[in-house]
């Protein structure tokens, strides 16, 4: 089947294709039941076939689904205003397609605050090593991954790797206009930052002018328990970026910033962005994440998640050695990379998803909105796929 395939083969993919699902459950086209812990990377928020956000989808497409970003798009004028609300940050949102293309519109703020403030001419950013930010030209040249810069050069001059957070202030210079850090990097193996040091770092940056960005497009959206990573740490960035988990499926990307007054007409723009059908979704996943949230649903989940990993964790001491991460963004480190490949397919066989993140941490992704039998249910299959290696 997939050496005839006519997609281009930039992916590894797995021999597998599935059909449907509901919650945290998929099917696949020989109606093989799986338990998601990958969530499609961070995207189906709510799970699959959420009722509230088909209906709401559904009922966009019987309306409207595009004019433009020419003329008002109130999904798109709410979205934002919730985005605010939501995230505390007094910011205005630009909305793209994809969490590459949210970074991208954050470099531009980025670069465009730092040809309009200060004496020199700011124009560099720094990342860090293991980080990543996507797949264009400049994001990929954002990322901190050595192994991605092959190929496609010459790349947009300006970005610096520091190799740690402590290391970020002493490459500093007159012509830095912004750091741009993910709070738990995601491909890079599920690495939080330690949450003292990024708020010394914020306040340091803050103090030199230079602009906080951080790329919540993995973490954002209720991904680590608040609605923003950067709740859970207390910072207030500059920009911040979303996409995968934001429209639960429909591709959407955001760029956000309390930054104003920088961008104006004609600076940037998308055809796509924000239309009709992504904004509802967003909407939709906002809202329902909200109410889910309040009434404690999601922190108890989170909890039993949690804990349902830790015995697996304890009772496989043989084969992981840390155990990483917050609310549903978790890993295990796995003693070697060719043991965590074989989980994988394992996992795979006996029903039950899981990811791999940087060399040898198994990563699990799941709905926010996963059940405690689904978790439950995970676990048992993923114990009897570790007895099966
Ligand atoms: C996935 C991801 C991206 C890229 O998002 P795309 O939608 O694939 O372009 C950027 N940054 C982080 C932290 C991510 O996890």
């Amino acid at each position: 089947m997939l050496k005839k395939s006519s997609v281009m083969p930039t992916y590894a993919r797995a021999d597998i294709s599935f059909k449907s699902g509901v919650g945290a459950k998929l099917y696949d086209v020989n109606d093989k039941e799986y338990i998601d812990f990958t969530s499609g990377i961070g995207v189906s928020s709510l799970g699959h076939a959420n009722a509230a956000l088909t209906s709401a989808l559904k009922d966009q497409v019987d309306a409207i689904l595009h004019t433009s970003n020419l003329y008002v798009i109130e999904p798109q004028e709410l979205a934002a205003k919730k985005l605010a609300k939501l995230s505390g940050y007094d910011m205005v949102s630009f909305f793209g397609n994809s969490g590459a293309e949210a970074n991208e519109g954050a470099i531009k703020i980025a670069r465009k605050y730092g040809e309009q403030n200060g004496e020199a001419k700011r124009y560099k950013i720094i990342t860090l090593e293991h980080s990543f930010h996507g797949r264009t030209i400049t994001t990929v040249k954002a990322t901190g991954q050595e192994s991605m810069h092959n190929y496609f050069g010459p790349f947009p001059d300006g970005f610096v790797y520091a190799s740690n957070i402590d290391e970020i202030e002493s490459l500093v210079d007159d012509h830095t206009v912004a750091v741009m850090i993910e709070l738990i990097q995601g491909e890079g193996g599920v690495q939080p930052i330690d949450k003292t040091k990024v708020q010394a770092l914020a306040r340091y940056l803050k103090s030199k002018d230079i602009l906080l960005i951080v790329d919540e497009v993995q973490t954002g959206v209720y991904r680590t328990g608040e609605f923003l990573a950067s709740n859970v740490y207390e910072i207030e960035p500059d920009i911040v970026t979303l996409a995968k988990g934001l429209g639960g499926g429909i591709p959407i990307g955001v760029v956000m910033t309390s930054k104003k007054e920088v961008m104006s007409a004609g600076d940037h723009g998308s055809t796509f962005g924000g239309n009709y059908l992504s904004s509802t979704a967003a909407n939709t996943v906002m809202d329902t994440l909200n109410v889910y949230k309040d009434s404690g649903a999601l922190d108890e989940h989170f909890i039993y998640f949690a804990d349902q990993m830790d015995l697996f964790y304890k009772a496989h001491s043989d084969i992981f050695t840390q155990s990483v991460g917050f609310g549903l963004m978790r890993g295990l480190r796995v003693k070697d990379a060719q043991t965590l490949g074989s989980l994988i397919d394992a996992a795979r066989e006996e029903g039950v998803m899981v990811l791999k993140a940087g060399r040898n941490t198994l990563r699990f992704l799941p709905p926010l909105t996963i059940t405690k039998g689904e978790i439950d249910e995970g676990f048992k299959r993923l114990e009897i796929a570790l007895g099966s290696l």
